[in-house]
């Protein structure tokens, strides 16, 4: 219920006529009216303000605890009070799926909604569980130190996605949790485009650290003399402040009780990967060699290998070829390239090594630990949004692959929850239509027919593949499906400039991706040698990082797994996971691309509506039932309205009251009775049943 909200509707459903202008109207007047939440029944739509707002202190806490959702203003937090409580109450595993495009609030909205529960958790004040509560909230600067970064959409855009269990006690305190990351988006390691650059850690190690410790791993407080950094180095004019969100990054590593040799370690990689950076090669008369010892030196120093078997690893590769061991030498492409995936590869592993480290942390089983005990969960997701970029390489299409996912989900549950809630209150239902974007995933996805497995066979082949040959066989496979075209296919295509083109008609918008690298991000090759030198690493946590490369160099080795197949399987296990739970929702949008407090663009704002399908949202839940509630709530609040269940209804059930009183006031033809609650039909009936009420 919105009357308390004057600031245009409340909830989207409420709407006197449901179109895409007039959704977007309502956001407009309430963006502008500093209203950044609306729901669409329990769905919360939430609009990035782009400037600190006060609606989270703990006055809000407070007013929105144990609430329902339609007793206040909409907010955040009363879909966490919401999630909280289905989880408390009803005992079942609850989640929150937070979409949007980047830089649209989906992280913020992630870290309101944690501090939420936390706020209105413990009250007996336990030790144990403020000890995980603090670990929750701070693994989130770790995280977002190392996966995060400035990006020309967003200062601090997750390069990552994340899901976070917290699991809760009978009680509905937090106890423990778990963080599953997915497909960092690894290339940013070596390269950055115009604008961007290369994740947190990188500035706010040489910005933060002390002389000592920079002189330790042979840095110095300039990025400009890092190649992997350089470009991202003249970016001064961003909101982050390096100096600082390296302490803080410190604290929350003590918070969580990384050891000293730890940290060290981390810091230590990172800057051997800086140093990495700054290998180059020389080709002379067919033999590659690094050129310079300096660089060299100073990654083997930090990454606690032999600079000698570093350079051989740099510029050869040993290869086994029926029981024989024989030695290859680079070539200058080779060899850039394998500095590259070292590079990224090492950056990768620690990333995922610090992921496991907080979840060691998390869930550490001391005596006391009531983690064990843990009864029920909330799951947290906050996944990369929808991507469209000027290029659009193989990083896009797995994001965008991503999505598909996520809307199918929304789609699907949002109106499964709906038909089931009408199925087991006895309500007559008849079924909704809906475009399902299962064709787009077939598309990605299906086995030996879709875009994944045309690009696995691709790479199966022991011959020269190359990108072109890739597109070549896509387009011999999906000619004739609806959401796939290329230049090849069709050359008057005039969007699609290049033969090395192809589009996706995806759901939020189309795409057009450049085939170029696919292949090779797709393989995601990284030569054994560098994971036999990274294992053999004297630095224990490193070797740890590296268990592959304990294997013998003559055992064959089974060809590891694709990038796109590995992300696809874990696609396939997120949505398991969600499919579990019970789903509460928050799509954020994106007011404008200039970061600004007072800009709303209509276009980006309405393109954003339209592709999260709230229209859709909007019309299924009113084609069913706008309003539904407990008959003994709804009595509560309109009993004053009706002369038989004022002040009290003595006639029988609540059911039973209710019906004299929307009997009484000529509201039953839009209404239905459930087994436990009232569906009203129609908005209408609920604004005139306000309307009485504030009448009286
Ligand atoms: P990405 O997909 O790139 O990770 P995102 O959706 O996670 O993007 P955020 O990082 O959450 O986007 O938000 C971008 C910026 O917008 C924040 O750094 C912050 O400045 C601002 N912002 C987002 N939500 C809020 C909010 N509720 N209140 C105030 N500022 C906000
Ligand atoms: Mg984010």
């Amino acid at each position: 219920m919105v009357a308390h909200d004057e600031v245009g509707i409340g909830d989207f459903v409420l709407l006197d006529e449901i179109s895409l202008e007039k959704v977007v109207e309502n956001l407009r007047v309430r963006f502008n009216g500093g209203k950044i939440y609306t729901y669409i029944g329990e769905v919360c739509v939430s609009i990035n303000p782009y400037r600190s707002t006060s609606i989270y202190s703990p006055d809000y806490v407070d007013k929105y605890k144990d609430r329902e959702l339609f007793e206040n203003p909409p907010h955040i937090f009363a879909v966490a009070d919401a999630v909280h409580k289905e989880m408390k109450q009803q005992g079942r595993d609850t989640c929150i799926v937070i979409s949007g495009e980047s830089g649209s609030g989906k992280t913020e909205a992630s870290k309101i909604i944690m501090k939420y529960i936390a706020a209105v958790t413990n009250i007996d004040g336990q030790q144990e569980i403020e000890r995980v509560k603090n670990i929750l909230i701070q693994s989130n600067s770790i995280l977002e130190s190392f996966g995060n970064a400035k990006t020309n959409r967003n200062d601090n855009s997750s390069r990552f996605g994340k899901y976070m269990d917290i699991n809760f006690d009978f009680k509905g305190d937090p106890v423990g949790g778990d963080v599953t990351n997915y497909l960092l988006e690894k290339s940013r390691v070596v390269y950055q485009q115009k604008g961007e650059r290369n994740f947190h850690c990188f500035y706010q190690l040489i910005h933060g650290c002390s002389e000592a410790d920079l002189k330790s791993m042979r840095l110095v407080r300039d990025p400009a003399s890092y190649n992997y950094i350089k470009s991202g180095a003249s970016n001064s004019q961003t909101s982050l402040n390096d100096k600082t969100d390296y302490k803080a990054v410190m604290n929350a590593m003590s918070t969580l009780g990384f050891k000293h040799t730890e940290t060290q370690t981390i810091w230590n990689v990172i800057a051997g990967v800086m140093h990495l950076g700054n290998i180059t090669f020389t080709l002379d008369e067919d033999t590659v060699s690094t050129s310079g010892d300096k660089a060299l030196n100073d990654a083997a120093h930090l990454l606690s290998v032999s600079p000698t078997e570093l350079n051989d690893a740099l510029t050869q590769r040993i290869i086994a070829a029926g029981g024989e061991v024989m030695q290859k030498t680079h070539t200058l492409v080779e060899a850039e390239y394998g500095r590259d995936a070292l590079a990224k590869a090492v950056y990768d592993k620690l990333f995922t090594w610090i992921v496991s480290r907080i979840n060691g942390t998390i869930n550490v089983s001391s005596p006391n630990s009531t983690y064990k005990r843990y009864r029920t969960l909330i799951g947290v997701l906050d996944i990369y949004g929808f991507e469209i970029f000027d290029s659009n390489s193989f990083e896009q299409f797995c994001i965008n692959y991503c999505n598909e996912k996520l809307q199918q989900l929304f789609i699907e549950l949002v109106l499964k929850q709906e038909q089931e809630e009408y199925k087991k209150e006895g309500i007559a239902w008849q079924n909704i239509e809906y475009f399902n974007n299962q064709i787009i995933c077939d598309l990605v996805e299906q086995n030996h027919k879709g875009i994944l497995s045309i690009m696995d066979e691709a790479c199966l082949n022991v011959g020269k593949v190359t990108d072109e040959m890739l597109l070549e066989a896509m387009d011999k496979k999906l000619t004739a499906h609806k959401h796939y075209t290329s230049r090849q296919l069709k050359p008057t295509d005039k969007e699609l400039e290049h033969k090395t083109q192809f589009r996706i008609k995806h759901y939020a918008g189309d795409v057009v991706y450049n085939i170029n690298g696919f292949l090779d991000k797709n393989k995601d090759t990284l030569f054994q040698d560098f994971k036999r030198l990274l294992f053999k690493s004297k630095n224990p946590v490193i070797s740890e990082m590296w268990p592959e490369g304990a294997q013998d160099i003559t055992k064959t080795t089974k060809r590891p797994q694709t990038a796109g197949t590995l992300f696809k399987t874990s696609m396939i296990a997120l949505i398991k996971n969600l499919t579990s739970k019970e789903p509460f929702y928050v799509r954020c949008i994106k007011p404008n691309e200039v970061k600004s407090p007072v800009v709303f663009d209509e276009e980006r704002v309405e393109h954003q509506v339209r592709y999260l399908g709230l229209v859709e949202n909007i019309l299924v839940r009113r084609a069913g039932f706008a309003h539904r509630q407990r008959y003994d709530k709804f009595l509560k609040r309109y009993k004053m309205i009706s002369q038989y269940t004022w002040p009290n209804f003595r006639g029988g059930s609540d059911k039973d009251g209710v019906k004299m009183m929307m009997d009484e006031k000529g509201f039953s033809n839009d209404v239905q009775y459930g087994h436990t609650k009232i569906f009203i039909r129609s908005p209408r009936t609920l604004f005139a049943l306000e309307q009485a009420r504030n009448d009286l």
